[in-house]
């Protein structure tokens, strides 16, 4: 049995929220990540983030924390979801300004609302001589959408994600809408939290990317993940630096996995190696039994 513990509201402490880029192809949800991830390094740090481990954090300027899954496209966030993981706290939705509301657009609009995540829209490409935000924020409101500078309650901002005009603005809206969420995790836990990715190394084994929601994963910690199990026995952030503990709204890849856990695991820490190992072998052999039925089908 995985206990999932009631915290006490004096437990609770403030997070970072944790944030997943949609829209429509090509409207420049990768350049927006990019762009965030190259320009944002954590206070004192120099250089930006190294390593592509499926998500990251920054901290800007004024010391406030962000999460952002490093996986554009809705794809990710409706695999995760049909796992039963709700990780994204916030959806930026990206619509290209010389461009029409398009059809994954209106699809990643319906994602987040069928899961409650409010949305920040990002009008990209206002560089473009051809852009015309007016016309998204129009067919917003027909859709019954209005953002703010429509008269509406919806965070949206014009933004270049090419040159990075306005990102830092729509950042701070981001953290203007996560401010409302109240979001809260209690730290002094054994931790619990997503699978982003995971991939086999050819040098260091398996390699999990996982998102801590609540509590501190510390190295030598036994972490159950989906059906895979094992001990932390090194983590890293997404500057390939190692790190020891990480809390809550923080991705860590971590070594030490018997295999690679699927995008939207649970994965739960265990005081008790045998009990993780014998509710590993059970899901293994549940996970055998489905793909059977499935073949036979
Ligand atoms: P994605 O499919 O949504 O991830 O879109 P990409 O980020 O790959 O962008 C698609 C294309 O649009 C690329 O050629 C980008 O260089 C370009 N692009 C993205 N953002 C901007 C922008 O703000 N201005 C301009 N001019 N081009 C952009």
């Amino acid at each position: 049995s995985i206990a999932e513990t009631v915290d006490n509201e004096e437990d609770l402490e403030p997070r970072a929220p944790i944030v997943t880029v949609m829209g429509h192809v090509d409207h420049g949800k990768t350049s927006l990540l990019d762009y965030i991830r190259e320009e944002n390094v954590i206070a004192g740090e120099s250089g930006g983030i190294t390593q592509h481990i499926g998500a990251y954090g920054v901290q800007l300027d004024n010391g406030q924390k962000i999460a952002f899954l490093d996986t554009p496209g809705h794809e990710a966030f409706t695999a995760m979801r049909a796992r039963g993981a709700q990780v994204t706290d916030i959806a930026i939705i990206v619509a290209a300004a010389d461009d029409d509301i398009m059809p994954q657009t209106k699809e990643a609009i319906s994602h987040a609302q069928a899961a409650g995540v409010p949305i920040v829209f990002a009008i990209n490409k206002i560089d473009k001589p051809t852009a015309n935000p007016d016309k998204i924020k129009e067919g917003l409101a027909q859709m019954n959408l209005l953002v703010e500078d429509w008269g509406g309650k919806i965070q949206s901002h014009d933004i270049s994600a090419k040159f990075g005009t306005g990102v830092k603005e729509l950042l701070e809206k981001v953290l203007l809408e996560a401010e409302l969420l109240d979001l809260k995790a209690n730290p002094d836990k054994p931790a619990t939290g997503t699978v982003v990715e995971a991939y086999l190394d050819k040098g260091r084994g398996y390699v999990s990317t996982i998102l801590v929601q609540a509590g501190t994963l510390r190295v030598g910690d036994y972490v159950l993940a989906g059906p895979r199990h094992g001990k932390v026995k090194a983590m890293q952030d997404e500057r390939g630096n190692d790190v020891t503990e990480a809390g809550p709204s923080t991705p860590v890849s971590i070594l030490g996995l018997d295999g690679a856990p699927q995008a939207g695991d649970k994965f739960n820490v265990f005081e008790d190696e045998r009990e993780a190992k014998s509710i590993a072998a059970k899901r293994t052999q549940l996970q055998r039994e489905q793909s059977v039925r499935t073949q036979k089908t």
